[in-house]
């Protein structure tokens, strides 16, 4: 029941809020629809492309929550400009955060692909969804139940587990295991679990299913997911079966849907509310996913700018089938610092 409760809550709230940043949106001026329109023919009346990014953007922004892959890298490769960039920002003074839906590296595991680009980020402005995990069972006091924690993931979920002292079974160490299947054959669990938590899985496999579901049908565990992405690039050949392939086959054998940490549950948001005192409205989600990003900052009362250095094309964006619209977008997050280029070019 509990589950059912707190996602009708979710989804009451997200509801509410993303009308309220539909609101926000149809507030831009004349004078900026105006500049938009002569810059970008094909333009739809309510996305405008970042043109005067210090009063547009600087001015009302106090801290940025950037997605990683497509924004600051892609793939493994940093993308022109960002060290530079992200410089610039931390010398405006703006705070930042580094959020990524991927659970298999902890924040330690993700500071160290920063280090390796180059890039010198402090653990605490990275927010990954394994880390969600762990703010959501501190947010609802888990530990004080003395309960443990399954974990279908990898080794991410494991890292921060371990941090905020949560016992945890499963994960990468039940990767070769096969439950007995013969007759009168059953698998044991430990019944002090009191939580799943599913993540990304590339060891996925029937035990682990199986362990699962009696967890929750059978001891009530809360079914937490890190996020339902339906694909993810594991390489850059083709798309992989997401997260949402993982807490799929959970939601098929329990009936249960997951309370969901990352993006885009409002949790992050008000753990930076809690921990930060900050003020929502002066927060901005730059991402390069409408139904993640976009949708992360819309439904959580956020400014939310897309960028086109990642999977979304700017037909996309612009086309009318499109439903969720950030309040700005722009090539990459360079813009934030261009001149007004595009409106004197035309
Ligand atoms: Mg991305």
């Amino acid at each position: 029941m509990k589950f059912a409760v707190t996602a009708t809550a979710f989804l009451v709230s997200s509801l509410a809020t993303r009308a309220s940043a539909f609101g926000v949106r149809h507030s831009t001026t004349f004078a900026q629809r105006a500049a938009f329109s002569r810059t970008t023919a094909r333009s739809m009346a309510n996305v405008l492309k970042l043109s005067e990014p210090q009063s547009q953007l600087l001015d009302q922004v106090d801290v940025f929550i950037f997605d990683c892959d497509g924004v600051i890298w892609r793939g493994d490769s940093l993308i022109d400009g960002i060290p530079e960039t992200l410089e610039k920002l931390r010398k405006a003074g703006k705070k930042m955060f580094f959020v990524t839906n991927n659970s298999t590296k902890s924040r330690a595991g993700y500071k160290k692909k920063f280090d390796g680009l180059g890039l010198n980020i402090p653990a605490e402005e990275i927010f990954s969804s394994s880390f969600a995990a762990a703010a959501y069972l501190e947010q609802t006091k888990f530990k004080e139940t003395g309960k443990k924690v399954y974990v279908i993931g990898e080794v991410g979920i494991c890292e921060e587990l371990d941090l905020i002292d949560v016992p945890y079974l499963g994960g990468p160490a039940d990767s070769n295991k096969m439950p007995d299947m013969g007759p009168g054959g059953r698998l044991e669990i430990d019944k002090d679990v009191g939580a799943v938590i599913v993540g990304f899985d590339r060891n996925i496999n029937y035990h682990k299913i199986q362990y699962a579901q009696l967890c929750i049908n059978e001891e009530n565990a809360e079914f937490i997911a890190t996020n339902l992405d339906a694909v993810t690039h594991l390489t850059d050949a083709q798309e992989w079966a997401g997260n949402g392939s993982m807490v799929g086959a959970i939601k098929g054998c329990t009936g249960q849907e997951p309370t969901v940490v990352g993006k885009p549950s409002p949790l992050m948001i008000e753990y930076l509310e809690t921990k930060f005192g900050m003020d929502r409205k002066r927060i901005c989600m730059v991402g390069d996913r409408l139904d993640t990003d976009v949708l992360f900052g819309t439904d959580n009362g956020l400014k939310s700018l897309l960028v086109l250095s990642g999977v979304t094309s700017e037909e996309k964006l612009l086309s009318p089938e499109n439903s969720i619209t950030p309040d700005f977008y722009a090539d990459d997050i360079n813009a934030f610092f261009a001149e007004a280029a595009v409106t004197q070019e035309s």
